[in-house]
């Protein structure tokens, strides 16, 4: 069965405790580091001593280094909304793409001939786009195809984390390892990764999350364990008098980039 996992407000709560952590654990860190360093000068030069001090000095700051990460994670910084044209945005990315993602994946666009715009930071939906298609690569340990494609969408259901109208469906396809249940659960968690030390930062997803968020829109996950993974970004048509996205998307045009 396919999971589908609509996000809530939980993560941006997750996002501010972190943020308040280690905003605490900064200045915890800067006092040892600033003890360390007056001990150090008040030792005598015996080298195992100081090579100890040596170690503790160097922890405690690699942990000012990551504590410092994690404020910079919680402080990101409010978008700046404008009119974006989709497709235009993804066909310009062609070439970072490239160069980030390797020669092991063919990435396929879809795009319907016209399409609405909508209201979001063009940078920021770009970082959104390119950690959405890096997951999807990773996922595909051999290769294979990412389907990046766009179309008009309604949302009429109130209940519906989103306000009824109309939106762009910006989608990111892989036929890689998917996620079961657990880790689709916890996927938008900040700092949540399956990758390994060194590898994942497990802040991919929560970023998109937030910028989605912050432009009234939603990211949408749907795994299957072995099929491959979809991740959609929803995001609000800009309210002007135009023709709306449902119209639009009665004429898909396959291009390949
Ligand atoms: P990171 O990529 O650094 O691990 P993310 O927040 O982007 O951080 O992703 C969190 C986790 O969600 C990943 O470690 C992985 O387990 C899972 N995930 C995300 N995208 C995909 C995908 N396309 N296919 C399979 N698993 C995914």
């Amino acid at each position: 069965a396919r999971e589908a996992l609509f996000q809530s407000q939980k993560m941006e709560t997750i996002g501010q405790l972190t943020g308040g952590v280690a905003h605490d654990f900064n200045n915890l860190l800067m006092a040892i580091i600033g003890s360390l360093e007056l001990v150090r000068k008040r030792l005598p030069d015996d080298p195992k001593t100081l090579a100890l001090l040596d170690n503790a000095m160097q922890g405690a700051q690699r942990g000012a280094t990551l504590t410092k990460r994690m404020l910079a994670f919680a402080r990101r910084q409010k978008l700046h909304l404008e009119p974006v044209d989709v497709p235009a945005l993804v066909r310009g990315m062609a070439d970072l793409l490239e160069r980030s993602l390797g020669s092991t994946v063919v990435v396929e666009t879809l795009f319907p001939l016209s399409l609405a715009k909508v209201q979001t930071d063009p940078n920021q939906l770009e970082l959104a786009l390119l950690n959405l298609a890096v997951n999807a690569r990773d996922a595909m340990p051999n290769g294979g195809t990412i389907s990046i494609a766009a179309r008009g969408a309604k949302v009429t259901d109130t209940n519906s984390e989103l306000s009824p109208g109309d939106y762009i469906c910006l989608s990111v396809h892989d036929e890689g390892e998917g996620m079961d249940a657990e880790t689709l659960g916890r996927a938008v968690e900040p700092f949540f990764t399956t990758k390994g030390v060194g590898k994942g930062t497990g802040l991919g997803l929560s970023m998109v999350h937030g910028i989605m968020k912050q432009s009234d829109g939603q990211l949408v996950l749907q795994s299957e364990i072995g099929k491959g993974t979809s991740a959609e970004l929803w995001l609000p048509v800009i309210s002007e008098p135009m023709k709306t996205a449902a119209e639009d998307v009665s004429t898909p045009q396959k291009d390949h980039g």
